[in-house]
């Protein structure tokens, strides 16, 4: 194969992503999606791609990602080099969020999230029954995508903080036909209509770290050329608000896989403080990387 050859090969062949965040150490579910991304990427002669997201600058710690990286290191997936890193790419979520900032579609937010709970709690005592998102928080409530010029500077240079929250009415008025995407998961299958108008005006920039999850993985997955989203069912949904920003920004759809997801013995979605379920402590039991893979059935 000559260089030319290698480069057109490398250009055209799928790509596949992880991207855990190091706010704690990887289980079985990480193990399961690490897993499952090699072995599609390999199947469609695909590169495989890691990605550290590590936006949430106090939960994430070096440690963690170098924890991270030696559990998937030991589990012996052939990961690309070099590793991307969200904390490294700031400057370009930044950049994605002038945009839709210049477009008219962001607003900025004030409301902290006890007195939104406040004003939920004090709604539904009074028998009214508050919009809940898809993982059943709250929804933002609308009243700062109004404010007036005046009272909203005054309110920038006054509050201590503020994030940054899509209009969803407002962009998805500029968005012509239906969103949807095409799904190849454990779930639901084939073309998937969005409904990001069910998360109601998420936020894109935090008030206590740079940029949001959704932003930020939006612009990455677009960035690194992703074709092939292999991910969790637990993020089914967020694809609604994925395929918007893609849409509103003009970005590259990829196709969605959403996986079936490992859970506890309660039933529940394994966390990351399940330490019984963590790679770091089922190697140090003697468990090996095959034994992982008889676990997760992979
Ligand atoms: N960083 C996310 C997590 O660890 C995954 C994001 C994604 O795959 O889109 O849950």
């Amino acid at each position: 194969m000559t260089e030319r050859d290698r480069q057109t090969t490398t250009r055209d062949a799928p790509v596949f992503r992880f991207a855990p965040s190091p706010n704690g150490r990887l289980h079985l579910g990480h193990a399961l999606s690490a897993l499952l991304n090699a072995e599609m990427a390999e199947s469609l002669g695909g590169r495989l791609l890691l990605r550290i997201e590590d936006i949430d600058l106090t939960r994430c710690t070096p440690e963690l990602e170098r924890a991270v990286l030696d559990d998937l290191t030991w589990l012996g997936i052939p990961f690309e080099q070099p590793v991307r890193r969200q904390s490294e790419h700031f400057a370009l979520y930044r950049e994605a969020l002038e945009r839709l900032l210049a477009m008219g579609l962001v607003y900025p937010a004030f409301l902290t999230r006890g007195e939104v709970k406040a004003r939920v709690s004090a709604f539904e005592r009074e028998g009214g029954l508050w919009p809940r998102d898809p993982d059943g928080a709250p929804l933002y409530p609308t009243e700062e995508r109004s404010l007036g010029e005046g009272e909203r500077a005054e309110k920038l240079s006054t509050a201590e903080r503020h994030a940054w929250r899509l209009d969803i009415d407002k962009a998805l008025s500029l968005v012509a036909k239906p969103l949807t995407w095409r799904e190849t998961g454990d779930g639901p299958t084939g073309e998937m209509a969005a409904d990001p108008a069910a998360w109601g005006d998420v936020v894109l920039w935090r008030s206590d770290a740079p940029s949001s999850y959704h932003l930020a993985v939006t612009v990455d997955d677009a960035a690194q050329g992703v074709t092939h989203v292999v991910r969790g069912l637990d993020l089914f949904h967020a694809t609604s608000v994925h395929r918007l920003l893609q849409e509103l920004l003009g970005l590259p759809e990829p196709v969605y896989h959403h996986h079936r997801l490992i859970l506890g013995p309660d039933g529940r979605k394994l966390s990351k403080s399940l330490c019984d379920t963590a790679l770091s402590v089922l190697r140090a039991e003697g468990k090996t990387p095959s034994d992982i893979r008889a676990m997760v059935a992979v």
